[in-house]
Parts: structure tokens; sequence; C-alpha cells
């Protein structure tokens, strides 16, 4: 297929190492970074760390030595990303706005270009909940900025994420106007870190363990398996079982969404939410996702609510992960993910006090009007390049 005519851009790869290293260097910069759920279960794989000594406190060390001021975790974000988005299926399940067609998730840009580009019509359907690396970036250009008396402007808001389609996303234009530019300012796929640190003469062996910093340190293990396909699926669905029924399931009641059938890459659940009913599919692979799509629209199925991703496996396999030849190792890194998930001391995103705080002292609650300016998008607001 054509560089030039990819449909989720994950080949347009481009190094941004260099731009990184000048915002470091920059005296007027707070550089401000983010480590999605998925690097973790991968990075340690290129410089020849083992899976049990390459932790994400190491990664968070390696930032600290590159010079960046603050680090935290994707996965504080991705709790947030479950409140938002797990009420508003709710709310739109409840108002019967499912009824002919499900809604879709949003967090992963590969699909919503795939869906834009290849069945505009459906855009509706998506979730207008940005994804955890945005509702990220607007969070530390407000919130956090306020709370360590930085301007916006000043703030240099970085990520660390297994996808090459995340530099496209940062572009994405803002529904909030009261500071320019982007909630993300630089994306850097795993193996741009690895080359960082490699570059920058650190040497894995001599990382320590360290914890984020303050204010949005926690994150649970319902945000950690965000790495993985289903993964959003099944911390929504325990929100949303609580946010029901005021009780919190068990953990893993949800587990059957976690490995979608080898032939099809589909799986579909029947889940009981109180006294409702929810029909829910998880889908990775964009040929998989066309398949499912038309069923939908030939109503050979039925669903309330979709989880894609574009990489098969989900995020572990994403485009900005180790290469190894010859090798899938998607649903390995993914294995990692849920021992995290199990051995995790939170496991609901609606329990993380962190963004319980983010609540009562900023957003008020989920679906607020500061939330809807801050954390949603309009999915309309950006074109389609011509290709
Ligand atoms: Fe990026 Fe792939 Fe994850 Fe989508 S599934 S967000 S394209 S890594």
């Amino acid at each position: 297929q054509c560089i030039t005519h990819c449909p989720v851009g994950a080949l347009h790869e481009r190094d941004d190492t260099e731009k990184v290293f000048r915002a470091i260097a920059d005296p007027n910069k707070v550089v401000v970074a983010q480590v999605a759920p998925a690097v973790r279960a991968a990075w340690g794989e290129a410089l020849g760390l083992s899976r049990e000594e390459a932790t994400v406190g190491k990664i968070m060390d390696s930032l600290k030595r590159l010079g960046v001021d603050y680090v935290f975790d994707t996965t504080f974000s991705a709790d947030l990303t479950i409140m938002e988005e797990g009420n508003e299926f709710l709310q739109r399940f409840t108002k019967g706005e499912l009824k002919l067609r499900p809604m879709f998730t949003s967090c992963c840009p590969g699909w919503v270009r795939f869906i834009k580009s290849q069945y505009p019509h459906l855009v509706p359907q998506l979730s207008t909940a940005k994804s955890p690396q945005q509702m990220f970036g607007a969070v530390m250009k407000t919130y956090f900025a306020e709370s360590i008396g930085v301007k916006p402007e000043n703030i240099y808001t970085l990520s660390i994420m297994p996808c090459v389609a995340k530099k496209g996303e940062r572009n994405m234009e803002l529904f909030y106007k009261e500071y320019a530019g982007n909630d993300i300012d630089a994306v850097l796929t795993t193996r741009e870190l690895t080359r960082m640190i490699r570059s920058s003469h650190i040497s894995p062996s001599t990382l320590v363990d360290r914890e984020c910093d303050p204010l949005m340190k926690e994150g649970s293990g319902a945000g950690v398996i965000f790495g993985a396909t289903g993964g959003v699926m099944e911390a929504a669905l325990r929100s949303a079982h609580y946010l029901v029924t005021g009780k919190n399931p068990e953990p893993d009641a949800f587990k059957i969404v976690r490995s979608p059938s080898f032939e099809t890459g589909v799986i579909e659940a029947e889940v009981q939410l109180g006294s409702a009913t929810v029909k829910a599919a998880v889908v990775s692979g964009l040929g998989n996702t066309r398949k499912l799509l038309e069923a939908i629209e030939h109503g050979e199925v039925h669903y309330d609510f979709v989880e894609v991703m574009a990489c098969p496996g989900g995020c572990v396999g994403g485009g900005g992960q180790p290469i190894h030849d010859g090798e899938e190792l998607a649903h390995e890194r993914g294995e990692n993910l849920y021992f995290l998930d199990t051995n995790a001391p939170l496991r609901f995103s609606h329990e993380n006090p962190d963004v319980q705080k983010l609540y009562s002292d900023y957003m008020e609650k989920p679906l607020s009007h500061k939330a809807h300016m801050l954390l949603h998008t309009d999915h309309n607001a950006w074109e389609m390049p011509k290709a």
C-alpha cells in the first residue's frame, strides 16, 4: 500500500526526538510527560531488559534523567476517559439513541481516521470523548498548570506512545480556546524513547523505580488494560456497572471481552447492567473492523457499544513499538498488562482518588460543561487530508 494513501496515517513516521531535546533545553518551557499503558509492556525489549526489570517506574526515571520536569502515567487519564465515555454511553443508551447503531469508542486515532474516510455517515456514532492522550494534555495545560503557577503556553506536553498515528491525533482542533496551540506538543513512539535513552548514554542497568509526580499520580488496573484489545470495554463495563447499580462488580466479571476470536478478530458479549442488557462487541485490526461494520450496516448484527482498535491486538501491537523480525508479540505484551491489572491495588477507574479530586476541585462532575470543553471533541471539526 502506498505510504501517502495509508488510511489511518500510521505510516507517516516522523522522528521528533530533536524537537523534544530542544524543548527540554528551553529554559522557558516546563516539560510535562505522560507514558501510555502499552509502552511499559514493550520498551525493555529494545534495551535488553527483562519483563521484570522493565518497569514503568524506570521509564519515569529515564525521562527525568533526560531532563523532563514532571512525569505522569497515562493510566490516570485512561481512568478519566472511562468516567466520561462510560457516562456518555449510559446517557445515550438510556435515551434510546443506540437502538439502530452502537456507540463506538474513539480513543484510537487510526480507527477515527478510518471511519471518517470510509464510513463518514457513522461518525456521529463515535463517542465524543477525547483519547486519554488528548485528555491528559488538556488537564496538564489547565488544572496542572494552575496548580504549579505556570501559564499554559509555557507548559510543553510530551507523550510517549506505542503509536505512530498519535502524532497525527495531536493536531486535533481544540474546543477550548483559553490556551493557544494543541493539547499535546510532541509525541514520541516507544522506539524514539529508547533511541533518546541510548543517545543520552543512559545505561538501562542504572535506572531505578521512580514514582509519578503528585496531583495526577494514581492509575487503576482498569486504566492499564487500555493498551490491550478489549481493555477499554472491560474498564468501561466495570465502572458502568457501578454507576447503574451503586455496587462494584467482581473486578474480572467482564473478562469475556479480553480475547477476540482469532478468525474474525471479534468478540461479542451480552452483559447485565442492573435491569438492562447491553450488547457489546470488541474488534481489532481494520480488516476485521470493516467486516463488522458491514454486518452492522446490513442489519445482520446489533450492538449497543463497540470497542475498535486499528492495530491487531490493540496498542500493545502498535506501529511505534519495538519491531522483531518475524515475531508478533502483541498477545504476550497484552498478557503482561492483564497481569499488572490483576495485581493493582485499584481495579476500578471510578475509585481513582486523583480523578475524584480532579472532578471535585475543577471539573465538577463527568459530562459537566467544563468537562465537555476540555475532555470532549467534535469529530467533524477537522477534515481528512486529501489524498
Ligand atoms: Fe495507535 Fe494502534 Fe493503539 Fe490505535 S490501536 S491507538 S493506531 S497503537
